[in-house]
């Protein structure tokens, strides 16, 4: 039986769990952790993930209050295959192997994917010369079940997309899933397996950089000791990298704003309609998610570190979102939008998937630029990332029998396999029965489910998407005090204290704050 890591919340507030509070760092033990990886994004969990297969000491450091709340929350959700990638590139190759990877480790996590397949449309005389280049490349790259299709083609296949179409190219791998989920299943089975993870601290700086033992200051004031750093903290890797001094390098935020419309909609269409790719983005796509409703985005516009308001949506950019989508599905005019949100990209001026070991300190890895393909690239990058711990930061490492690489049977989420209509389940126990989340169908036990998992979620965020309850047409209207009160009543935490996403994101009108 594998032994659990420790899971400690740096939560100021005297009513949060006890037993989940990060007091000191002496919590965490005396001896330093052979590594410490910063950021709890897709990829700093599955690296943590693929290093708890082995017997090392881990730590895994994540500033905000759940994983997978950076860049990794607000992306297309979808496993590429890495047939529209730069050649011979880093990219390519990690995103072509971890493609072929995904529907087997999907299926040991436990998170739902779909191979629903793509079709890069082109809808003028211009795009349809571009469909040839978009053919080779992906040749190039390895995806060798592509097809080149003719208008007519793709009209039989997918009758709604524009009238206009004249030829297109079928990539039957591309798949729809979901990067909330697959996070907190990578995270959730490292800590099973011994990594310790700690929410809510910042590392601020880093103490006898050049030293075997290294310090991680944090913005809480604790100090953790490592032999070992693996920087892959997104948007704020350049931060950290500056602070103890690795190669320069320059990122911006590349925000994306995407259309989110209701379920019904995302049965119009079969495949993701993919437009023709430009240098700089893949461009706007329609796509079903894998919850089943319809998605349009991302914009790609650029903002420098500076900018504030990063996260915000725009009319603008949506209207003409909205109008550039519709060229390639012109019905999405008359569907219904439920939500708008803006993702933000880490871009990197020296290029994607910026890698520097030993980073002008011996120990330290710098991760930067993964921009638009972590979510798919992130288990092979992962295993690229411990073959460089191997080979040039000496790390030894030993398989660990008694680790785990899977999630049970249970684990599979309720909404994609609901158990309120199942008598049995809800003779077993009534709050199965007990829906709280009338749009998407969530019930009172799997709120609680979560709460009690291994990675014990206490925000409503974290909550929302673990279980996609407050996804739905309402958006949370009828469903956030019930939950909220559900977390209170089930974690012994006072309702004024349920928070959005951490402290000072209160829902309570007498203690919040307007985040
Ligand atoms: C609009 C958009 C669409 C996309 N679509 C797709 C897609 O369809 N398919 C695909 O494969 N990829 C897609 N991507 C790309 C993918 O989402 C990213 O490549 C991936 O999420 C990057 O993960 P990460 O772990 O590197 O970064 P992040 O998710 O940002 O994780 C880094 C973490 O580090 C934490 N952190 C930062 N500084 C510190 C510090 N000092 N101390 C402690 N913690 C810190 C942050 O809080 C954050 O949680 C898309 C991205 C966007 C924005």
């Amino acid at each position: 039986m594998s032994k659990s890591g420790k899971l400690l919340y740096n939560w100021p507030d005297n009513n949060f769990d006890e037993s989940l509070k990060f007091h000191d760092a002496s919590q965490l033990g005396d001896i330093p952790y052979d590594v410490a990886i910063i950021g709890a994004g897709i990829v700093g969990s599955a690296l943590a993930y693929q290093l708890s297969q082995y017997k090392v000491k881990v730590l895994l450091v994540e500033k905000n209050y759940d994983v997978g709340e950076g860049t990794t929350k607000g992306s297309s959700a979808i496993i590429h295959t890495g047939f529209d990638a730069a050649i011979d590139t880093l990219e390519s190759e990690l995103v072509t192997k971890a493609s072929l990877e995904w529907p087997e480790l999907a299926a040991k996590l436990k998170i739902p994917l779909r191979k629903c397949g793509a079709i890069v449309i082109a809808i003028d005389e211009e795009q349809e010369i571009q469909l040839d280049k978009v053919y080779e490349k992906g040749i190039k790259n390895g995806v060798t079940d592509i097809q080149k299709l003719s208008g007519k083609e793709v009209k039989e296949i997918e009758p709604n997309v524009s009238e206009k179409v004249r030829g297109g190219v079928l990539v039957p791998r591309e798949s729809l899933a979901d990067p909330f989920s697959a996070s907190t299943a990578f995270s959730e089975i490292a800590l099973q397996n011994g990594t310790d993870i700690i929410l809510g601290v910042e590392v601020t700086a880093i103490e006898n950089k050049s030293e075997k033992i290294k310090t991680l200051v944090t913005a809480c004031g604790k100090k953790i000791k490592t032999k070992r750093i693996v920087n892959v903290a997104g948007l704020g890797s350049e931060h950290l990298a500056r602070i103890y001094g690795g190669e320069e390098f320059d990122t911006n935020p590349r925000r994306g704003q995407f259309l989110i419309f209701d379920k019904y909609s995302g049965s119009e269409i079969n495949r993701i309609f993919l437009p023709i790719p430009t240098a700089k983005t893949k461009g706007v796509l329609v796509a079903p998610t894998i919850f089943g409703n319809l998605l349009a985005g991302p914009t790609a516009e650029d903002y420098p570190h500076s900018y504030e308001n990063i996260s915000e949506t725009t009319t603008e950019q949506l209207q003409l979102l909205k109008e550039g989508a519709s060229k390639l599905y012109p019905k999405l005019q008359e569907q219904p939008v439920i939500n708008i949100f803006a993702g933000v990209r880490s871009n990197c001026k020296q290029g994607s998937y910026w890698i520097r070991c030993n980073d002008n300190s011996p120990g330290i890895i710098t991760v930067a630029g993964v921009r638009s393909t972590g979510f798919t690239s992130s288990p092979a990058l992962a295993r690229y990332l411990i073959g460089k711990l191997q080979d040039e930061l000496g790390l030894n490492l030993e398989e660990d029998p008694d680790a785990i690489d899977s999630r049970p049977e249970n684990k599979w989420p309720g909404w994609w396999k609901p158990g309120y209509n199942i008598k049995e389940l809800v003779d077993e126990n009534p709050d199965n029965g007990k829906i709280v989340c009338f749009c998407e169908q969530i019930t009172k036990a799997d709120v609680i489910r979560q709460l009690d998992s291994p990675l014990k979620p206490r925000t409503l965020d974290a909550i929302k998407r673990r279980t996609r309850a407050g996804m739905g047409r309402c958006q949370g209207f009828d469903c956030m005090v019930p939950i909220a009160k559900i977390i209170s009543d089930h974690c012994k935490i006072p309702l004024a204290e349920i928070s959005k996403r951490g402290p000072g994101t209160e829902i309570s009108s007498t203690s919040t704050s307007n985040n």
